[in-house]
Parts: structure tokens; sequence; C-alpha cells
């Protein structure tokens, strides 16, 4: 049809030329249309093999090279037994499944998940994300979502594979609540696509189509996605623990030359909360760190300056001046001070380097996984957040902004312990709970705090301006060196 009508035009142009018709504005504005077509068509096309790296297609990867995640792979292991077994299931009439939802914070493997997944149903991967799939031209998500369904069959066809895994991370970005994008026709269009596609496949289909969505806002997604028949698996990947953080330090350490192995006990202690994506993080800097001090190996401390660095991000060359040098001292020793009263040994390191954005800090010692806090241990975290400025005041008669993230870990910590019905309030609920009542009871819990903290310092300021004086020539003091000083 295109070539009729292409053909047809040069010829009636050819015609009127010959005829003695001045046919400039007409070649000009064909000019204008077929760049317009060409330039339309090529928003439409992606490669979605190039799509983020070739790395993220081809590069196979298995189960084993992923850790903490014993469950998550279990679970989906469970539902890929659906493309390896297509024929005992296609016999029993069991519908195939479509879609696996992998649900959980950045970092945590979902990609890799995804592709051990193709490598152990030794499937065809593609990978996109879902904002490759969002333009402004309107159709040109929808259109991209057909070319990625004939994609992942074409792969699947080439690579003789019997099946096709498409990974589409950050699902949220298409597969948002339909009519959530005010104005902006496109996303839902392109979701329609995108279940009209997954409504179409069927158990005779060969290559075998199996979408695994990626998301870490699974209460973002349209209902429509979840319900059963499209992405009725959902599978989730949460946070390693200590075990599996400590799993994943191994897996990315094995090419690095480890001085003692046992230390990587003590930093999966140490780092309750970072996801794989930090581990592997953390690995790296602590092997750079060892580069650049000349180490054949890397040590304890190269660990520990790494897990500050992926913390609170690389030391940074301003200086504070001398006036601000002896205030952090201060500040910091107020935190330390309060924290090693109110838990002995708590105090790993006290530093004034700056590092990220803050311009001193206090490291805890590792503590096994906690995911429960009473309200007295909450209190403590309080008291310890405030200690800092408190000594400020106590010191200098006036505090400063340095304070002020400790504030907010404070007033969130309030929160905490309003919400889960720990205090005087008694059992609320939070969306019911008048503002005003909400911000009385913080003030009240943080006030009384404040006393008792102020107290501690007041009893203790000798042993604050020795701790502030020796951070200040020393610039580090480990844990033995401050309990020395504490006494
Ligand atoms: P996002 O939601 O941001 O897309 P993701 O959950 O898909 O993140 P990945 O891209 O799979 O995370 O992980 C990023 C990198 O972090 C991996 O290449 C790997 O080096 C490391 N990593 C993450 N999780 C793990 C894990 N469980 N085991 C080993 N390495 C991991």
């Amino acid at each position: 049809m295109k070539e009729i009508a292409v053909g047809s035009g040069i010829a009636l142009v050819i015609f009127l030329a010959l005829i003695g018709v001045n046919v400039t504005p007409f070649v000009l504005f064909a000019v204008v249309i077929g760049g317009f077509y060409f330039f339309m068509q090529n928003q439409g096309q992606v490669k979605f093999d190039e799509v983020g790296g070739s790395n993220r297609a081809t590069s196979v990867i298995s189960f084993e090279e992923i850790g903490g995640q014993d469950t998550a792979i279990k679970e989906l292991k469970e539902a890929l037994q659906f493309l390896l077994h297509a024929d005992a299931i296609k016999n029993m009439g069991i519908r195939p499944l479509k879609g696996i939802l992998l649900v959980g914070p950045p970092g945590t493997g979902k990609t890799l998940l995804a592709r051990a997944a193709a490598s152990f149903t030794s499937s065809a991967f593609i990978a996109a994300s879902g904002s490759e799939f969002i333009e402004m031209y309107a159709g040109v998500g929808a259109k991209r979502i057909r070319q990625i369904f004939r994609d992942a069959r074409k792969k699947a066809m080439k690579e003789h594979s019997k099946s096709a895994i498409i990974f589409i991370d950050e699902l949220d970005v298409l597969g948002a609540r339909r009519g959530s994008h005010s104005g902006h026709m496109e996303y839902d269009q392109t979701l329609n696509q995108l279940l009209v596609e997954m409504d179409g496949i069927s158990k005779d289909d060969e290559p075998r189509i199996l979408i695994i969505g990626a998301t870490n806002r699974a209460d973002m997604l349209d209902p429509a996605i979840l319900r059963p028949g499209r992405f009725d698996r959902q599978v989730q990947v949460g946070l390693p623990d200590r075990v599996g953080r400590r799993r994943i330090l191994n897996i990315h350490t094995r090419n690095k030359p480890v001085e003692e192995p046992h230390v990587l006990e003590e930093v999966a202690r140490a780092t309750f909360g970072f996801s794989g994506a930090h581990l592997e993080s953390l690995a790296n800097e602590a092997a750079i760190l060892a580069m650049r001090e000349g180490s054949k190996t890397l040590q304890a401390h190269h660990f520990m300056e790494a897990i500050d660095k992926v913390m609170l991000g690389e030391k940074l060359d301003k200086k504070p001046n001398a006036a601000e040098l002896e205030r952090v001292s201060v500040h910091e020793s107020g935190h330390a001070l309060v924290s090693e009263m109110l838990d002995p040994g708590s105090v790993a390191s006290l530093t004034i380097i700056p590092r990220g954005g803050a311009l001193g800090f206090m490291r805890k010692s590792p503590r096994d996984d906690q995911y429960l806090y009473t309200r007295a241990e909450l209190e403590n975290q309080i008291m310890v957040s405030l200690a800092g400025a408190l000594s400020e005041e106590l010191r200098f008669g006036n505090r400063s902004t340095g304070a002020r993230n400790d504030f907010s870990q404070a007033w969130d910590m309030a929160r905490e312990i309003i919400e889960a019905g720990m205090s005087s309030l008694g059992i609320v609920n939070i969306d019911d709970l008048p503002a005003e009542a909400f911000y009385n009871e913080c003030r009240h819990i943080i006030s009384a705090l404040e006393e008792r903290t102020r107290e501690i310092l007041r009893n203790n300021l000798g042993i604050i301006n020795r701790v502030a004086e020796t951070v200040m020539e020393e610039e580090v003091l480990n844990q033995s060196r401050f309990q020395e000083l504490v006494g």
C-alpha cells in the first residue's frame, strides 16, 4: 500500500512537471511529510536487546550467584515450573502462567533473578524498563509493547529456545493506575496494549512467553494488571538479613584477596538495611581503598571505611574553620557519650572528617539485626539523637544548624512510639488522631527525654570536653581509644 502511494505520488509529480506546472511546493511538502513520517517511525523503534546495555540482556547468571534471597528463589523456581513442564501443564488443562511480579526495594537483585530465571529455563531473555515505553508521542508506547513481544518471539526462535522471558523493570511507570497520569492518555494506551498482549498469550503458543515485571511500588499498579491471568504470581524480594548479607559479601569478594575472611562476618553484622547493590559497592570500595593504600590484600579497616563511604558518601575536601571543628567535636562527643552511657560498648568510632553531608559522625557497633523495638529502646535512640545539640548548648550556650537531621530522626522515633500505641495516648489510629494531639504528644515525649539527656551531659561535661579535645587532635577515635577516654 505504502509503496503504491509513494510510486503514484512520484509519477504525478513527474507528469505535472512535464506539462509545465511548478512542482517545487509539492516536492517541499512531500519532503516535510516524509521527514515527519520517518521521525515518527524511529520514535517507535527501540532495539530492546540493546536497551540498558547488552550486559543486561546477554550475560548468563545462575541462582547460585544471588545471595540472601532463598525464599524468593524458591517461589520463583516453583513458578518457573510452568515453563519447564509446559506439556504436563497443558495436559492437565492448567492455564499458562503469564506474568510474575518481583516486588522489593531497589538493588535487592530483581534484575538478577529475572536473568537467572531465563538461564534456569533456557529461555531467550529480553529486558526493558517501564520508562522506555513512555514517550510524548501518542501511540509510541503501545507500538513498543507490540515490538517487544515480537522481538522476544524472534529471539527465542533464533536461539532455538522453546520460551522467552520479557523482563520489564520499573513496571509501575507504565503499569500505574489508569487515569492517575493527569491528561496523559499515552500511559493508559501503553498499559492497555500490555494487557492485550498478555491476554493474547495462549497455552499453545510456541515459543511461550513469560513476562517478569519488577517494581518497588506494587501499591501503585493498576488492579487490572494484578488480576488473575496476568501478573498473578507476586514474589517478594526483600532486603537481605545478616546471613544473606554474608552470602552476598562472599559472592562479591570471590575475586578479591580478602586477608581474613572472618572479617566479612563483622561487616555483615554492621550493615543492617544494606541491599545487595550496597554490598557489591562496599566490596568494590574496600578493594579501591586497599589499592590506593598500596596494600596487596583487603583488610578489616578497608571494609569499615567502605561502610562509611557507602552509608554517608565520599570524604570531602572542605575544611571547617577552627570554631566549627570545635563545635563538631563537642557535638559528636555528646552523641557518643550518651550512647555509651545508655548502652555500653555501642560506640564503634567517632570522627570529625567530613563525609557526604556530615561534618562528623559517630558509628555504632555492629549488633544483631533488629526488627522490633521497645519504648525504652526508642527512647534511648531519641536521647542519643538529641545529645549532639544539647552538648553544644551546654558548652557554648547555643545550638547550631548541624542538629537538623538529628531532630528529624528524633521526631520520627517519637511518631513511631505514638503509632505503636506506646505513648500516653494509648492505642491510636494515626489517621483519626487530630494533628494537634499528635504534635503535643511528640513534643511531650521529646521534652521529657531532652531533660534526661541534659542531666547525663551536665554530669559528664568533663568527659565530653576531654573526648572533644582528643578527637580534634586525632580526627578519628576508635572504640578502645574512646573507652579509654571515657574511663
Ligand atoms: P532496581 O529495583 O533498582 O532495578 P534490582 O532489584 O533490579 O534494582 P539488581 O539490578 O538486580 O537490583 O542489582 C544491582 C546489582 O547489585 C547487581 O548487579 C549485583 O551486583 C548486586 N546485587 C543486588 N542484589 C544482589 C543479591 N541478592 N546477590 C548478589 N548481588 C546482588
